[in-house]
């Protein structure tokens, strides 16, 4: 069994403001976590309370339901993966990935043949003589992955572990990771500030802002179900749009005009005041492109671009608009508290690759 269980960890770094405040996550044993959150947040902070790099301040820490607190971080069995890797320079790739084995005094024979067996399933083969230096950015990657899957540790954590790779080979690794933690089927645990890898990779993501967590869940309920404007603004690329809008009489009314709601989206939010409704740029179409009788003209409006991006199998359409001088505060207010830029006074729409919505066009 190789749960990982945080009970209300904190952490503080002299008197300030907690790094980690109160945070109890189960991890089940197998499970891929997603640790994720913008700079700060405190997620590595917590990664190394689990590896015992850092000392918890309070909560309990267990792992294989022993508690782990005072345990020094060779006795935990632990594999991890470093953003820099962590390669030895003068070993070489074979060297590298059986480093722990041979500080674990294992025989000969046995090393040579797990570190051929992890270098096979990593591609390494042709690579074992090489010297770091002479490996590309992906297969330095590889050989720290190796070093860690050697071992028969209980869990894999990985710290920020493509963040040192261009976007194409991180997308390759991404896989990679995920079709050998299914493989292993080893607890993992894996810290990110990139929303794409943990909505990809992750069983479940943990979002985090200021050390506190905000929501644990699929990353499909994340993306649906966003606890709050935060999670909101922090799930999904391009972001939610955020807009103020007022409800009255079932219908809402955003800047770009007054619009049925749905029953049961008036009942909870009519004669609310002021309010802001998020949108998904992709809950947006072009009219020109839906078919002709199928248009709902109550939910139209006519939008000007004012830059068009073109991505192949999409486009991205932003259409600036003017918020109204008695909702500025809370605009500013929300930007606060979603910690997001998504509110700027535009919409990012996301657009059929067909549509032919023009640049400085109104459509
Ligand atoms: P990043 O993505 O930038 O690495 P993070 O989410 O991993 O950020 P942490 O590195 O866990 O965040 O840091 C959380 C908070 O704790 C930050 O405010 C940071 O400045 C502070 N912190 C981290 N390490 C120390 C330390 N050794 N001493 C004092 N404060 C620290």
């Amino acid at each position: 069994m190789a749960t990982i269980e945080m009970k209300n960890i904190v952490k503080k770094y002299g008197d300030g403001f907690p790094a980690v405040n109160d945070v109890s996550i189960d991890v089940a044993d197998g499970e891929f976590l997603i640790l994720v959150g913008p700079s700060g947040c405190g997620k590595s902070t917590l990664l190394r309370m689990i590896v015992g790099l850092e000392d918890i301040t309070s909560g309990d820490m267990l792992i294989g339901g022993d508690r782990v607190n005072d345990l020094a971080p060779r006795d935990r069995n632990l594999s991890m993966v470093f953003q820099n890797y962590a390669l030895y320079p003068h070993l070489t790739v074979y060297e590298n990935i059986a480093f722990p084995l041979r500080l674990a005094k294992w025989k000969d024979a046995d090393i040579d043949a797990k570190v051929r067996e992890a270098s096979k399933t990593l591609d390494l083969d042709e690579h074992l003589e090489r010297k770091p230096a002479n490996l590309s950015g992906g297969q330095r990657q590889r050989v720290a992955m190796g070093r860690a899957i050697v071992r028969d540790a209980q869990a894999f954590l990985f710290d920020e572990p493509l963040s040192n790779l261009d976007a194409k080979l991180r997308g390759q690794m991404r896989t990679e990771i995920a079709r050998l933690q299914k493989k292993l089927g080893i607890t993992t645990v894996y810290v990110t500030h990139d929303q794409t890898e943990a909505m990809t990779l992750g069983d479940r993501v943990a979002v985090m802002k200021r050390g506190i967590l905000q929501q644990l869940a699929t990353p499909r309920e994340l993306y649906e179900q966003p606890v709050n404007l935060f999670v909101a603004g922090f799930i999904g690329s391009p972001p939610m749009n955020f807009l103020p809008a007022t409800v009255e009489n079932g219908e809402v009314t955003l800047p770009f005009g007054t619009f049925p709601l749905p029953a049961d989206k008036a009942a909870k939010t009519e004669g609310k005041g002021l309010l802001m409704a998020g949108i998904r740029p992709e809950h947006f179409e072009d009219v020109s492109v839906i078919e002709e009788g199928k248009v709902d003209s109550a939910r139209t409006f006519a939008a000007h671009i004012d830059v068009r991006e073109w991505l192949g199998d999409q486009q991205y359409a932003y259409v600036p608009y003017e918020a109204e001088a008695k909702v500025q505060d809370q605009l500013k207010e929300l930007a606060r508290e979603s910690d997001s830029d998504s509110l700027r006074t535009q919409l990012v729409v996301s657009l059929d690759a067909a549509s032919s919505a023009a640049e400085d066009s109104d459509t």
